[in-house]
């Protein structure tokens, strides 16, 4: 076993209250708390922090103990896994006990309490991961995960293989972590990752979503094409997916967000990536483990690509009236993609569906009472002026639309 130690005391300078806080409360307990894992791996490369874990000896009826005493609120979240979160300014922090993890089978794991930090150190996935902090600016190293930072490696900890047996979570965690972190993919993970990729299939469908969102989701857009292509070249993502992924597609998404300086939504990429690829959406919504929300989206944005428009202003304005703007906007989109619009085009159809403001419609239920319509007339005759306000682009006023209205219902009086 090797420790190793590298006094950064600017990193405390930069940590929020809050996290100072819980240092403090801990040592006046006399006990010892470190930070650990994503949170030290970021601060060490000067990348903002959301997410301040810590690690502990004390155990969890401890922890709980401590935080009730200081007065700060403390949820038992993960209690039979050592993790209690504390709350402070509204933000949640985990404390978790130090750890080892037995039983594991590639899904679950017993936890077993330990008071030896190498060991927490050592069930940990990658070497980046593995950096602790405490109070007094010390980073505690135990696989060379400063080294790797600073050479871009994601680096299993120990025989990668093995580690992958453990969790097999950890085959998506390494492309994620690589491209976010790394230049390129290191040779004995990736092998090792695609050795398994079998087990991938056994994971639960929520895990899967979680990390392949965060791998879509990861800044360095190019790196992410680039990370699915090599997962879609080795088969990951069939083990993942019944179909293939549109990376094409999903590059030009990214072409419009930085050629327009633009962040355009989760959904929408995902969407690029499946909805040419997709055939049995039943089955696509159960692997995405997709949220309602989602599913009706995805059959709106697929209903409404089933026909092939000129994508102009005229005909946008008619999808806005009846369609949330998000909706349209997505699908706008894609379509501009495969309408191979010209991006000046598209920047200017962005800023007119972004800036739509849905004209009034000039007739109300009682306008169109008074002309006579009664009951369920009322809803057919407000749909039909709808429509023909639309079709004029809205020029037609309250008493254009009546003289239509009042003609018709005279028609359909004679006939009756
Ligand atoms: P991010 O910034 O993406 O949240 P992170 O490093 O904080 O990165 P988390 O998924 O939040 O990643 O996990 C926190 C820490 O817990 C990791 O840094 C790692 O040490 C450990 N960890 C999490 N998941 C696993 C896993 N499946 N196998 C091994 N270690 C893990
Ligand atoms: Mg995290």
């Amino acid at each position: 076993m090797s420790e190793k130690q590298f006094y950064y005391p600017h990193l405390i300078d930069h940590l929020p209250s809050s996290v100072i806080k819980i240092f403090d409360i801990f040592s006046e307990n006399n006990d010892s708390i470190r930070l650990v894992g994503g949170c030290v791996r970021d601060l060490l490369l000067g990348i903002e922090v959301n997410d301040f874990d810590f690690a502990t000896k004390l155990l969890p009826n401890k922890i709980l103990e401590i935080l009730k005493e200081s007065g700060v609120k403390a949820i038992p979240t993960g209690i039979e896994f050592g993790t209690i979160t504390a709350v402070i300014d509204k933000k949640n922090f985990e404390i978790t006990t130090l750890r080892k993890e037995s039983e594991a089978d590639g899904r679950y794991f017993k936890a077993e309490f330990i008071d030896n930090y190498f060991f927490d150190a050592s069930r940990r996935d990658f070497t980046i991961n593995a950096l602790y902090l405490d109070k007094k600016g010390i980073v505690y190293d135990y696989f060379d995960g400063i080294l790797d930072i600073k050479n871009k490696k994601v680096r299993f900890i120990g025989n990668a293989e093995e580690r992958i047996m453990e969790d097999y979570l950890r085959i998506l965690r390494f492309f994620r972590f690589s491209c976010r972190y790394a230049n390129e993919l290191d040779e004995v993970g990736f092998l090792a990752c695609v050795n398994q990729k079998e087990n991938l299939t056994k994971l639960s469908r929520e895990r899967i979503r979680a990390e392949f969102i965060k791998l879509i989701l990861v800044r360095k857009k190019s790196s992410v094409i680039e990370t699915l292509k090599k997962m879609q070249q080795q088969q990951i993502i069939k083990n993942l997916f019944s179909c293939e992924i549109d990376l094409d597609k999903l590059k030009k998404i990214v072409e419009i967000e930085e050629k327009l300086g633009i962040l355009l939504s989760l959904k929408i990429k995902i969407a690029a990536l499946f909805l040419n690829k997709v055939s049995d959406w039943e089955l696509f919504f159960q692997e995405l483990s997709a949220t309602n929300i989602e599913k009706r989206y995805f059959q709106l944005l697929k209903s409404l690509s089933k026909t092939v428009h000129k994508l102009d202003q005229k005909y946008l304005k008619k999808l806005l009236v009846f369609n949330q703007k998000e909706l349209i906007l997505d699908y706008y989109i894609l379509q501009s993609i495969e309408q191979k619009q010209a991006i000046e085009e598209v920047k200017i159809n962005i800023s007119f569906i972004e800036n739509f403001e849905l004209p009034k419609f000039p007739l109300d239920g009682e306008d169109i009472k008074n002309i006579g319509y009664l009951g369920e007339e009322v809803g057919r005759a407000i749909y039909k002026s709808k429509k023909a306000w639309i079709e004029s682009d809205f020029s037609l006023v309250k008493k254009d639309l009546l003289k239509i209205l009042s003609k018709e219902y005279q028609l359909g009086s004679k006939h009756k």
